[in-house]
């Protein structure tokens, strides 16, 4: 139907605010939680390679810090937008409260396209923009993390970047570090894991067994390539992939451990022996039980959603399903579990990266991703029983219980002065 663009401010608000009803919020709270705390824009000039200077936007907005730290990645991407980077902040807000982690939610982003951008053209770039937004930094008042295009290396220079203004070096103002400086065991894994965990639930509260389950993943950068190595590794038939050169299907199942590797070598999935080439948009309507979307907001819409086949949807990306879409496959029966549920183990993980940095004692990894089940089996057992308890879908389910600890806090704490 609707083919225009979608704010994802617009789908976040809107979210809240169903929850925000359904909670009978009042007038006043509403109106503290649908707007971001902070909002910082900059706009700061960095060196190419071949001597021109290049002018760079980025973004990093604080929505809100009433239960920790503001916490949340950041992206770097030509799409970027500040009403995008609205919505993955209020995002981080819920999903931190969701999954009971003392942080209050941010998000950050700079408008590039890194693929284009050399390794020394990187590094200026992210240490540019640290310094830009270090006015708000601070292991105790927010803490960036990896995202969409940055990775440990980019975190690395990030943390350097804010330690070298300090003279000492503070580990834990930013996490997804390197383990050599203070990164976790777990952390590279954590999303993937955690929706590991989460579709095992799910696939149990429907009666289906892992084994005759067939998986779609759309994405194939950190959270999706693991996702589809783990989910295979539960015996899970993955049958189609894709990243932004397009798709792969075999209906028999895809080799995933040698799609791996033909993507590290090639740099793409395009062309992967044994599968058929398909494009983004027929991926997403394939014949299968699960769909992974791992990649942007806005993929699932109301001019899809009603071809969707998969019976059961794991939103291991940030904002994948638009309203219309998130209606007519609730009207359809498809269960969806949400964003703020699904791909929490990422900040779970940050959590404790930075728990560990800030008490120099350092996990292993078994202890890690113990903790890191342990969080996520509790809090979908916690939204399974909101949603069953308020007859409503599990996204709901989750706001209901996100929206009202960020409301507690926010109520107990007062309004200053
Ligand atoms: N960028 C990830 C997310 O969207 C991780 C954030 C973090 O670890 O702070 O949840």
């Amino acid at each position: 139907m609707t083919t225009h663009v979608v704010n994802p401010y617009d789908v976040a608000v809107a979210q809240f605010d169903e929850a925000a009803e359904r909670l009978g919020l009042s007038q006043a709270m509403r109106a503290i939680l649908r707007k971001p705390k902070r909002e910082l824009t900059v706009n700061f000039p960095v060196r190419m390679d071949d001597g021109r200077v290049e002018m760079f936007t980025g973004y990093r907005v604080q929505h809100n810090i009433n239960r920790g730290p503001a916490k949340g990645g950041i992206r770097f991407s030509p799409e970027v937008s500040l009403d995008e980077v609205r919505a993955l902040a209020m995002w981080m807000t819920w999903k931190c409260a969701v999954v009971g982690i003392p942080f209050g939610g941010a998000k950050g982003g700079v408008l590039c396209d890194p693929h284009y951008m050399s390794p020394g053209e990187l590094e200026r770039l992210s240490r540019r923009y640290t310094t830009e937004i270090s006015v708000l930094l601070g292991p105790n008042s927010d803490i960036p993390a990896p995202d969409m295009n940055t990775n440990p290396q980019v975190m690395a220079w990030m943390m350097d970047t804010y330690s070298m203004h300090q003279g000492y070096s503070v580990p834990a103002v930013i996490t997804g570090k390197p383990l050599a400086i203070g990164g976790s065991e777990g952390r590279l894994e954590a999303t993937a894991r955690g929706v590991r965990v989460i579709t095992r639930e799910a696939i149990r509260m429907l009666d289906m067994l892992p084994e005759s389950c067939s998986v779609v993943v759309q994405g194939f950068g950190n959270v999706g390539s693991i996702t589809a190595r783990l989910l295979h590794e539960m015996g899970c038939k993955v049958v189609g992939l894709s990243d932004i050169s397009g798709g792969v299907y075999n209906p028999e199942g895809i080799d995933v451990p040698l799609a791996l590797r033909y993507s590290k070598e090639h740099g793409q999935l395009y062309g992967l022996p044994g599968a058929q080439m398909i494009t983004n948009q027929a991926l997403l309507e394939l014949p299968c039980d699960i769909l992974v979307p791992a990649a942007l907001e806005n993929q699932l819409t109301g001019e899809n959603a009603g071809r969707v086949k998969a019976r059961l949807i794991i939103e291991a990306a940030n904002g994948p399903t638009t309203l219309e879409a998130d209606r007519i496959l609730n009207q359809r029966g498809v269960t969806i579990v949400p964003d703020i549920l699904a791909n929490a183990g990422g900040v779970t993980v940050s959590y404790f990266e930075w728990v560990q940095d800030l008490q120099h004692l350092f996990w292993t990894e078994q202890e890690i991703n113990q903790r890191l089940e342990e969080i996520m089996t509790r809090s979908f057992v916690a939204v399974r029983e909101k949603a069953q308890e308020q007859a409503t879908n599990l996204r709901m389910g989750a706001y209901l219980l996100a929206v009202a600890r960020v409301a507690e806090a926010t109520e107990i704490r007062g309004v200053y002065p």
